[in-house]
Order: C-alpha cells, then structure tokens, then sequence
C-alpha cells in the first residue's frame, strides 16, 4: 500500500507541515520543574465541583512551581455544547479564584499556545492525522452506522470483546483500489488509528497521584478524526498537549481507561508523554455507604449550588483545599491568617481513590472563612447575595448599613470570634430580628416561670435601661433586677441553694431576651441592645408585656 498516496487522496488541503507547527509552538522557556497544566472543559452548560477540584489542583501546581495554567475550550462535541457555556465557563472559574495565564477568556484567546478552542484547530489535527496515514499508522474507515450496530450485534452473540480491531476492522487492510472506489461514491469516512496492541500485554505506568499502574494494552482502532473531519477527544488530546507544551495532564479518572491508547498515540505521533495525574471522583455517604456524587441526584454537585446558598467562594476553595490536601486544616489552625496561597499543596496527599463531599464540614470551614473577615467585607458580600437571592431582606438590610455593619460587628475579632453565619442564607435566621419585618417571637417562656415574675422583671428592665451604660454597669442593673424579683443575682449561690429563689439572674435575662429578640439564642444583648436603640427595646417589652 502507498501510505503516501493515500494520505494525499485523503487530506489533498493540507500544507502546513508537522516541523511549521513545532516551530510556531516552541518549546516554553521555564524552569526546571515548571509545571505546564490546564483546564480542559467541554461546554456543557454545566460547572460543577469536579471542574473546581481539577482547577485548583492544576492551578496550584502550576503557580507554585513557577509554570503556566491554560484554559482550552473542548468543544468538538457539537451535540453536548450548549448556547453562552463558555462565558458561563470563564467566569464561574475565576469567580472561584481559578486564575489562568492564558487560553480562552470572554474576549477571545490570550497567549501564544492557540487557539485555545478546538473548534479552531481542525487545520492543526489535519496534519497530524495525514502524517499518520503517511506512515501507515491510521486508515479511513467507511462503516455505516447500521454496520457497526451489526458488529456490535454480531460481537454479543459470539461473546467476543466489542470494539473495532481484528477480524471486525473491516477497512484496517482494504486495498487501495476499494478505498478510492467508495471515496469516488462520496461516501463519508472516519480516520482510524491502526492500533498494533494487544490485550494480551500489560503495560507499566505511574500515575502521580495513583501511583503505579499495571494497563490493558490498547488492541481497538480507535476513531481519530470523524466524519465531519473534526477529530475525537483521544486525537485532539495528544496534538494539542503536545503542541500546547503541557508537561501534566490533570484530569479525572474517567479517562484512566483510554489512557492506553492516549500513551500508543503519543507514540506514534512522536511526541513526549506527559505526566498524568488522575483525580479520584467525589464522592459522598449515602446511608452506610459511598457512591459518586451525581449530577442528577446532588444538586450541590452544581458550582450555582453554592452562590445560591450564599457560601462565599473563599469557603468553597477553603473547602477543596481541606478534601485534596488533608493537612490543610492543621496548616490552617496553625496560620489562621494566612492566604490560602501559601499552604505548600502537594498532590501527594491527594487521595486516589477520590475526596469525600461533606455538607457539614462545608459549613465549618466557611463558619470560620467568615469568622475571619472583616464586618465590613461581611456586610458587603451578604448584600450582594441578598440583593440576587433574598431581595425583600436586602431592601429592609440595605436601608442602613452602617447599622448592618454594626450587627455583623458583634462577636467579631479577638481570639475566639463567633461562628454563627456559614452561608449568607443564614444571616435571617441569626440577625433577622433586628428588622422589624422580620422579626417575631419564635420562642415561648417555658411553663416553670410565673408570668407576673417575667412581667415584673420586664418593666423594671424597661424603665431602667440606660443605653449610655457600659456593659458592667448594664448587667449590675440586671442583677439588681433579678434580687429585687427574688431571683439569684450570684450563680453559684444559686446552684448551691435552688430552693431559696424562683430562679436565677440567667433567668432574668432569658426573659428580656426573648421580649428584645423573639428567641432563646441570640448573639450578645448588651451589643444587640447599643444597635437597637432604647425606644425599638421599650417598644418590643411593651408588646411583650401585652401578651403575656
Ligand atoms: N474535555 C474533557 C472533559 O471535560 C477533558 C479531559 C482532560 O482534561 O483531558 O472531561
């Protein structure tokens, strides 16, 4: 067979040559031990937490080993791609902190490496599937659909292994003469690697984050390019990491299967294999038991999830961080103000069997992410949230923010700031009663008190508040209060004697609290009281005294 001629029969546009592409592509001046990685998404509309958790990964071996992360567009699915995903794409990834130093971005390509879309690229696969057939390594294939289906159907009745190879790749030997008999019909065709491997070898490789692997060889000829002359994952994947200079492929363990093929490829191209890192699915309990997390069954799959929750996206990152790295949390008690930036991440603490997906630990994370801003970035990026998310809470939050800045304020800094607010979702719950819209009286006295001791303390406590007091002289006037009522002021007389008291000044403030803000858990009354004002605190007593 004359490859040669067949090539030209086959690709009779293609010109550019192989060392053209090398030379436009060179290879990256960095240093030693830069690592080259990217991101490469297909346009599904949907971004989910695996996206993030290859796109930190890759981000942060790149930029700590002083490489490049690039962002390729994989869209030479046509049927999978969706109206507006890319911009989708671009921007949920860098509103999470993945920053890229070149690929696609909203305004086209940025950096020497493209296009960073593969729609663009069919002149560039051209080449390299024509030097394939040149050197006999691929051969057009002209199988109908049916046929195929007819194999495949053929192939369960004779329990044989699916696929195209052996005696079921009918084009792999085809004369030249039939070839261009059916290429003069102008029936369609697809490119196929002739694959000389067997399932009967092994081979060795070593994955950076599953360690050594013992593979299947590759015995299928696979499709490279197909009909339409656009080419498959497999193809695209060798060129362009290839052409792109990408030292690590850093992507999930669904491709760990093709990875024999991918590695025949890149052999038969030529080209250097790069080094693979294969991150485990996520995964979460259910029940008793672990199962991947499905886009179907786990809405918190879906990166929207967590905006609309109002997790910040520094908990989220946070969070990744603490499931690929399990140090990151002793890394983080020790360095609580530390960017994240500079925990020294390492795929080798990653785990190869995948990363386990916990709600809980989710919000503790972000329980202390918030803890640690300032009230005024939390003021800030509640709003934002609200204003999408909440907007009747927003209009009510919004008319003064210095006050919200003040609420947000309370139980912030120092050594041990409270962790009561893990998602912005939260903040109506925690703070709502401040807002006269939002607020009710959720909890009830319990039946043990007399309704005329609480009325009593409450008038007391009304007509003696004095908002210029400081905290020390508010609670003495409290535990005043309490003795005059018969109430232990003195917890731990209290304790001792029970019997001698109708309860004890803990009392007395459960009882203000509830009139000033509806529940039995608030955050600290002395600071909720400076915020409200002693007209809004006389003005809910007096409602409470009513109904009581
Ligand atoms: N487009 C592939 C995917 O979305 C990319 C895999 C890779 O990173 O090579 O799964």
């Amino acid at each position: 067979m004359d490859h040669k001629y067949l090539a030209e029969l086959l690709f009779p546009d293609v010109k550019l040559t192989r060392e053209e592409l090398e030379e436009r592509y060179p290879l990256r001046n960095l240093k030693e031990g830069a690592v080259v990685t990217r991101l490469a998404p297909s346009p599904t509309g949907f971004v989910h937490l695996g996206n993030l958790v290859q796109g930190l990964t890759a981000e942060r071996m790149a930029h700590l080993s002083g490489g490049v992360l690039f962002l390729r567009v994989e869209d030479t699915d046509a049927k999978r791609e969706v109206e507006g995903a890319i911009p989708i794409l671009i921007e949920s990834l860098g509103h999470y902190g993945i920053k890229f130093d070149e690929g696609e971005t909203l305004n086209g390509d940025f950096g020497s490496y493209g296009p960073y879309r593969q729609s663009r690229r069919t002149d560039i696969y051209h080449v390299f599937a024509k030097e394939l057939v040149e050197k006999g390594m691929a051969y057009p294939c002209f199988c109908t659909e049916e046929e195929l289906s007819e194999m495949r159907a053929a192939q369960e009745a004779e329990k044989a292994n699916f696929g195209y190879f052996g005696k079921w790749a009918v084009w792999r030997d085809r004369p030249i003469e039939d070839i261009k008999a059916v290429l003069n019909e102008g029936k369609t065709w697809v490119l196929r690697f002739r694959s000389a491997g067997s399932i009967e070898n092994k081979i060795k490789f070593t994955d950076l984050i599953k360690g050594k692997l013992e593979l299947t060889e590759n015995e299928i000829d696979h499709v490279l390019l197909k009909s339409d002359g656009i080419p498959t994952y497999h193809f695209a994947h060798a060129v362009d990491d290839h052409l792109m200079r990408t030292t690590h492929v850093i992507r999930g363990d669904e491709w760990l299967s093709t990875l024999p093929f991918h590695i025949q490829l890149f052999s038969a191209l030529g080209f250097k294999i790069p080094k693979y890192m294969h991150i485990g699915p996520l995964m979460k309990m259910d029940g008793t038991s672990k199962r991947k997390l499905s886009k179907r069954k786990d809405p918190e799959l879906a990166l929207t999830y967590y905006k609309g929750e109002g997790f910040p996206t520094e908990s989220v990152y946070e969070y990744i961080l603490t499931i690929l790295n399990s140090n990151y949390e002793d890394w983080r008690r020790v360095n609580p103000d530390a960017s994240p930036d500079d925990f020294p991440f390492s795929h080798k603490k990653m785990n190869p069997a995948g990363s386990l997906f916990d709600y809980a630990k989710l919000s503790d994370v972000s329980k202390n992410v918030i803890s640690r801003m300032s009230a005024e970035k939390v003021c800030e990026l509640f709003l934002a949230w609200a204003r999408e998310f909440d907007p009747e809470f927003a209009s009510a939050a919004e008319v003064d923010t210095e006050k919200l800045t003040r609420i947000f304020a309370i139980g912030r800094g120092g050594k041990k700031p409270r962790k009561d607010i893990a998602r912005w979702a939260d903040v109506k719950a925690y703070a709502g009663f401040f807002f006269d819209e939002f607020f009710s009286v959720k909890d009830e006295y319990p039946e043990s008190f007399d309704k005329g001791d609480i009325a009593k303390t409450l008038t007391l406590f009304r007509d003696s508040y004095d908002i210029e007091a400081d905290q020390n002289a508010w609670f003495d006037n409290i535990k005043a209060i309490a003795e005059e009522c018969g109430f232990a002021s003195d917890m731990k007389a209290y304790k001792a004697e029970p019997e001698k008291y109708r309860g004890s000044v803990a009392d007395v403030s459960m009882f203000i609290r509830v009139a000033v803000t509806g529940s039995i858990n608030s955050p600290d009354m002395y600071s909720v009281m400076q915020i409200l004002g002693r007209e809004k605190i006389c003005e809910r007593i007096d409602a409470m005294l009513q109904s009581i």
